[in-house]
């Protein structure tokens, strides 16, 4: 057994370099999990902190249950394949297999019986006794995953380990692994940035980007529905023709005009149309994603110029204009040598499998939401939601801003994990179930929430019966949701949120009020008059704004304007928490007793200035009768 669970792993280098941002992902028992993407997205940090050679600067990491932040690598029962294999090259196979378990002094017998055992299963038995130059880069690569399998570890991870390898034998190598998890059935954890490999290989894919996960899900599933233009253009190859586009209706029937022509419409059906994540795009302009497989030519009332056909033997692919538009549109059909180059040929998309993104955050905007977004109102302990009340866990209430209550928010959820059946500390709500998509891995099934604009989905397992019409009771996790502003800022909070109250004393003196607490002195030009003594003050969340040092300023970062400079209040840092464009800061401050949380600009990091001063205007001040 090994399961792998990441909650909120973030990754902080030098105070300032944000390498990995609120990382969330459960890994089951010997599921092969790829990380992909771009170079320096943060995939090597997360593994490199899994194996415990990076320290974990917050979140929490667990195998099989138990907290491993501060467990030593070697007692993390991990192994790490590198990229480079690094064999002693004075020893032979046998012994660089065997090294490892000499130095925790197993004994002799059992190391024999060990190296002999993981040699047959990668087939270098008749290699043992050779020294690492006298093999191939294939039988070296080998000869380091038998130097891990030895060890019997309960999880295997797999930095870029074919990238050393000539493109041929990175192909062998890619099914010999697929092999190998087979045969030993444990986890497995295997880098790239090669989207091939991670299509290939992995039974589910962690897509990432500048640091974020964008999309985990197995390689159907990412290349089914892509949750945004990233994702959607890094996998599949040639990869997404993507063609700016204006939506429209036109009797009833969605409708898109590509690249502003009037002879190059398309038409959607009618279950896709419902897709359309909100009507407000209609008539406005989206980009139109559609996969070189998808396009059917000589057919169709499109049409487009071929400018270069290639032959491939198995394939052929044409790489077409359409009129005006920059890019090329690239067609992928079976071998047919009956194309060829500087002709006109008609095309028709398959509409089954248009895709739609959002011209400005180039989220997906059509086909099963990577997050459903409703839109709700929380005030205290109940939210509402359309026509539903529905009273909140203190648990989730406890970790919210003060920003996410008694305005318009959005609660989200990702539909994979809303549940069916009831959980302690689950929100539940009343759906109508409408309508459903048959997707090859899911089902996935649209619901419709009283008095709220648009659907609600869910996945479901391909063999569950779905009743279409049905009214039913949808349990949401409330460690699985989050809250956004209409800005798209996260207001909730990985700890809890504590009211930032202080105990103070207020004496004015010649129309200036002085507020002192703790060894803190504020003063403000008096307002109305407040009688001197005790008050109950509240430093309201997000109206202070940090100090910076004077070094700091010329790396772009500005100081607020100050009315009085002295108004301030040394605190230094516990953590932070990424909220999007905000930074929610969690702060020892004089007079709070456990930490104060305050949400500033994400311009810098508490991990690069762990002790600074928060200037507080008067605005940030809240005085609440004795
Ligand atoms: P990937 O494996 O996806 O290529 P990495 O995890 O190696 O990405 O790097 C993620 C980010 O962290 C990059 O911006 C990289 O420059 C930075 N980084 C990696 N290692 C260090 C380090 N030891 N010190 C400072 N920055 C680092």
């Amino acid at each position: 057994m090994a399961d792998v669970t990441l909650k909120h792993i973030y990754k902080v280098y030098d105070g300032s370099v944000r390498a990995v941002n609120d990382f969330n992902l459960e890994i089951k028992d010997k599921e092969f999990i790829v990380f992909v993407g771009p170079s320096g997205c943060g995939k090597s940090t997360t593994l490199r902190m899994i194996a415990g050679l990076e320290e974990i600067t917050a979140g929490q990491l667990y195998i099989d249950g138990e907290l491993m932040n501060e467990v030593e690598p070697k007692n993390r029962d991990i192994a790490m394949v590198f990229q480079s294999y690094a064999l002693y090259p004075h020893m032979t196979v046998y012994d660089n297999m065997a090294f490892g378990l000499k130095l925790r002094h197993t004994p002799k017998e059992e190391i024999e019986r060990r190296v002999k055992a993981a040699a047959e299963i990668l087939e270098i038995s008749e290699l043992l006794t050779r020294k690492p130059k006298a093999l191939s880069g294939g039988q070296r690569q080998r000869v380091a995953l038998g130097r891990t399998i030895v060890r019997n570890p309960k999880v295997f991870l797999l930095d870029e380990p074919l990238s050393n390898l000539d493109a041929k034998l990175r192909v062998a190598m890619r099914s010999e692994i697929t092999k190998l998890h087979d045969k030993l059935q444990t986890t497995f954890i295997y880098v790239t940035h090669d989207q091939t490999e991670a299509m290939t290989m992995g039974n589910r894919i962690v897509v990432m980007k500048d640091g974020f996960i964008q999309q985990a899900d197995t390689p159907i599933a990412l290349f089914e529905d892509p949750c945004n233009l990233f994702v959607a253009t890094f996998l599949g190859s040639p990869q997404m023709n993507i063609i700016e586009a204006t939506l429209f209706e036109e009797k009833g029937v969605l409708k898109a005009k590509l690249n502003d022509l009037d002879d190059m419409v398309i038409a959607f059906t009618d279950v896709k149309a419902k897709q359309l994540a909100n009507k407000k795009y209609i008539g406005q302009k989206v980009l139109l994603g559609i996969r070189p497989e998808h396009i059917i030519p000589n057919q169709g009332n499109l049409s487009a110029d071929v400018e270069v056909v290639e032959h491939l033997g198995d394939e052929t692919i044409l790489y077409a204009k359409i009129a005006n538009m920059k890019e090329q549109i690239i067609i992928k059909l079976p071998f047919n040598n009956t194309f060829s180059a500087h002709t006109t040929i008609s095309m028709e998309f398959n509409m089954d499998r248009v895709y739609l993104f959002d011209k400005e955050t180039h989220k997906s905007i059509m086909g099963i939401p990577h997050e459903n977004e409703i839109p709700v109102v929380i005030n205290g302990n109940k939210l509402a939601m359309g026509e539903q009340v529905i009273e909140l866990p203190e648990v989730f209430v406890s970790h919210l801003l003060d920003s996410a209550f008694d305005s318009p928010v959005n609660l989200a959820i990702k539909p994979e994990y809303v549940q069916e059946e009831s959980a302690p500390n689950a929100l539940s709500i009343n759906a109508k179930i409408e309508f459903l998509e048959q997707k090859t891995d899911y089902q996935a099934v649209y619901f419709s929430l009283k008095g709220i604009d648009g659907y609600f989905a869910m996945k479901v397992r391909n063999d569950e019966k779905v009743k279409l019409g049905k009214e039913v009771t949808l349990y949401l996790p409330v460690s699985r949701l989050y809250v956004y502003n209409q800005e798209h800022t996260k207001l909730n909070s990985r700890e809890v949120v504590y009211p930032n109250k202080v105990n103070a004393e207020i004496k004015t003196v010649n129309d200036v009020m002085h507020i002192s607490f703790d060894g803190v002195k504020l003063s403000y030009p008096a307002t109305s008059k407040l009688e001197d003594g005790q008050y109950e003050i509240v430093l309201k969340q997000d109206k202070l704004a940090p100090i910076f040092p004077r070094k700091m300023l010329k790396k772009g970062l500005e100081n607020p304007e100050m009315e009085n400079p002295h108004n301030k209040i040394k605190v230094s840092a516990y953590d932070e928490d990424i909220l999007g464009k905000k930074l929610l800061t969690y702060l020892a401050v004089p007079g709070i007793e456990k930490y104060a949380s305050f949400v500033l600009d994400n311009n810098f990091s508490v991990y690069k200035l762990p002790k600074f001063n928060l200037y507080v205007p008067f605005e940030a001040i809240e005085i609440k009768q004795k």
